[in-house]
This record gives C-alpha cells, structure tokens and sequence, in this order.
C-alpha cells in the first residue's frame, strides 16, 4: 500500500487567492493518495474554500488558525518582519496528531505552500522517506538553487551552499523537506514557534526532528531541482478600488 502524502498547505485571504489555491489543487489532483491539509489564516472557514475544496475530487481537511494579532503583518510592513504560517502549520501537526495513527498510517508530511511551483517528480521523491528527506529548491535564499550538499562516499548530507544565515542548523527553505508521518507522530512535542529568529522556522523544526546524518538525499542525490520558491506578483486594483468608491464592483 502507497504511503499517503500529507501536504499542509496555510493561506490566507488576497486577491490572487483563489487563483494560486486552482493552480495547487490542479496540480495535487494528479498525484496518487494525495491529502490535503487547507489551513486558513481567518477566524472562520471562508466559501471560497469551502467551495475549492468541495469540488477539487481530493481528499481534504479544511482547518482555519488565526495567526495572533501581534504576529499579523501590519499594512505596508515589509513581508520578512513577521514569520508566516506557523500557527496554521502547528494546527494541521495538531490534526494529523489527533486523527492519525503511529502504527496504522503510513504516509509522509510536506508543507506545501500556495504560491510555490510543484513539479510532479517531488512528489515519487518524498513518499518513501523514512525519517527526513531532503531535496534542492529552486529561486530561494538570494539564489538560482539552495541545496544539501552530499558526501560521495557516504552519501550523505555534510552541508549546505546556502548564503543566506548559512550558521543555520538547517539552512533550508520549508520546500526543501518531507517528514515521514509516523516519524513525526513519534516526536509529540515538535513544532513550529514565533519564539525563534527570523528565517530560522524550518531549522528550529527539523532540530527537533533529527540530527544532519539522519537526513535522506532525494532529487538524484540533491541535484535536480523539482520545487521552486516562485511568488506571486500583487494584482493591480487601483481601477477596482475607484469602482467600489462608487459602490460597484467589476467581480460579482
Ligand atoms: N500565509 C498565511 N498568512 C499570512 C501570510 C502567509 O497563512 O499572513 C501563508 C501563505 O499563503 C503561504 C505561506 O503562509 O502558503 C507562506 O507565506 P508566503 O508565501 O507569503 O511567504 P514567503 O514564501 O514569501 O516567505
Ligand atoms: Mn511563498
């Protein structure tokens, strides 16, 4: 029986939403036992993923975990001051804690974020992971790659070519690993904090996860890029801001 993937995915409510949310699950619906994990920065579930969900043929959960108004990002406050998605990534650990079982599910977690590019491939890579499992991701951290370095001989992961905070345990973005789900069930205690340095969430996790000669090179020993850390540009309302002035809009 194939280990079931696990994506967590956080989001939060913006006008290119649902158009980043279509082009994720379109990807998803071609990867076998594949579940999803929706977590929403709101106070309450919204329709508009409800909806997604509802007619997306995955197998889902819809969660919602508003991020505490201190750690919200202010408006036109730089994106990098306030670290994004940790209390929806804590409330999905909390939900696959709660609902599934150390000796009877087999399966593997990613944290899928909804503006990222997915090729299938990453996917055959990770569902067999049996502690960690690790891979480059693409247009990350101030370069065109950010990967684990491998040992030849061995085989094994010694280090990193990140520039960005390179004295990082784990200098590595949230793309860039999977963890096995019993594996992560048998580890009660990890998650995810604000109590940590900015950019240091993935390394803070994977410190409470595993030591760095535990980890498994995937991607052909970390050499193909399978993910990349695209964003997303903010979409130009300034007409549609004038029509609402007006008490119109251009969408319903
Ligand atoms: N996110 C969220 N609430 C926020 C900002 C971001 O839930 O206030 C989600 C977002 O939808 C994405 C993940 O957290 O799935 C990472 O955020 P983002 O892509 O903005 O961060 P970046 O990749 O640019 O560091
Ligand atoms: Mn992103």
């Amino acid at each position: 029986n194939l280990p079931v993937i696990y994506a967590i995915t956080p989001t939060y409510q913006r006008p290119v939403q649902k158009a980043e949310l279509t082009r994720l699950s379109h990807t998803f619906r071609l990867i076998p036992n594949f579940y999803w994990i929706i977590v929403e920065d709101n106070q309450s579930p919204t329709n508009l993923i409800a909806n997604l969900l509802k007619n997306s043929k995955l197998n889902y959960t819809h969660l919602v975990a508003p991020t505490p108004t201190s750690w919200k990002r202010k408006l036109k406050e730089p994106k990098w001051k306030k670290p994004r998605g940790v209390a929806q990534r804590n409330t999905a650990l909390k939900w696959l804690r709660e609902n599934r079982n150390r000796s009877s599910d087999c399966g593997v977690i990613y944290f899928a974020d909804d503006d990222n590019t997915y090729d299938l491939q990453l996917f055959n890579e990770m569902r067999f992971i049996k502690k960690v499992g690790v891979w480059p991701v693409g247009l990350v951290g101030g370069l065109m790659v950010e990967r684990p370095i491998i040992d030849a001989a061995s085989g094994k992961v010694i280090g990193w070519n990140s520039h960005w905070r390179p004295e990082r345990d784990f200098p590595i973005d949230m793309a860039g690993f999977a963890v096995n789900l019993p594996f992560l069930l048998s580890k009660p205690e990890a998650e995810f904090s604000f109590n940590v340095e900015r950019g240091f969430q993935e390394s803070s996790l994977l410190s409470q996860l595993v030591a760095l000669d535990e980890l498994e090179p995937r991607a052909n020993n970390c050499t193909k890029v399978y993910v990349w850390h695209t964003r997303t540009e903010e979409a130009n309302l300034n007409d549609e801001k004038a029509l609402r002035r007006q008490g119109k809009r251009s969408d319903e």
